[in-house]
């Protein structure tokens, strides 16, 4: 049997270290091809259009949903993110190994459309933790900080859903992690 790239879809609450594990993997290994999601959220500053995500309004959002051009999308605390099909597609059909950094409805519907992705849910060291990592970073105001929150508690509880799980203490462990279940190292 060939070794067929698999999707990888990376899920976990919000403040447990995500974007920061998959920064550092990339800066090793930029040949691992991140999906940029299109959303509805303002930048945080220091995000770039077409970088971190591409930045849309609600009516192009509405656009890409109705039009069929995401693999998958969905509504998180208040606002919409999804996947860009055709992009997926390419690099798989390319055989790069490919990675999504989604939330857990999006993992769902992933594991509905592609049962073949390889699901890793990245769990923090603790609660506390969790909530010390989310208010540390200092981007999002109180209200929206206990909407991720009350998120986080409904992701936590479906960890049992995902193939592995990897608790981020250490990014750098996490990031070797990670890079061992993709088989790129
Ligand atoms: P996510 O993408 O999951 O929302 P971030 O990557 O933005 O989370 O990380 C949230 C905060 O936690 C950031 O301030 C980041 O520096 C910090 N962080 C991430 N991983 C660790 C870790 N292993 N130990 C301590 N702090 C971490
Ligand atoms: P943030 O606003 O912190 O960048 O992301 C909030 C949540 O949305 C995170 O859990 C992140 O993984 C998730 N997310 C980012 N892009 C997508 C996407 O394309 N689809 C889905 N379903 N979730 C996404």
């Amino acid at each position: 049997m060939s070794e067929r790239p698999r999707l990888t879809v990376l899920s976990g609450p919000s403040g447990v270290g995500k974007s920061t594990v998959v920064a550092h993997m990339r800066k090793e290994h930029p040949e691992v091809w991140l999906s940029v999601s299109a959303t509805t959220r303002k930048p945080r500053p220091g995000e770039r259009h077409g970088v971190q995500y591409f930045f849309v309004t609600d009516e192009e959002m509405d656009k890409l949903i109705a039009n069929g051009e995401l693999l998958e999308w969905a509504e998180f605390a208040g606002n919409r993110y999804g996947t860009p099909r055709a992009a997926v597609h390419e690099r798989l059909e390319a055989g790069e190994p490919v990675l999504l950094e989604i939330d857990l409805q999006g993992a769902r519907l992933v594991r509905e459309s592609m049962p073949e992705a390889q699901l890793v849910f990245l769990a923090p060291p603790s609660w506390d933790e969790l909530v010390r990592r989310l208010t540390g970073r200092g981007t999002e105001a109180p209200e929206v900080i206990e909407r991720r929150l009350a998120a986080a508690r409904i992701e936590l509880a479906a960890e049992s859903e995902f193939d592995t799980t990897l608790v981020n203490t250490s990014v750098e462990d996490v990031a070797r992690e990670l890079l061992a279940l993709m088989n790129v190292v």
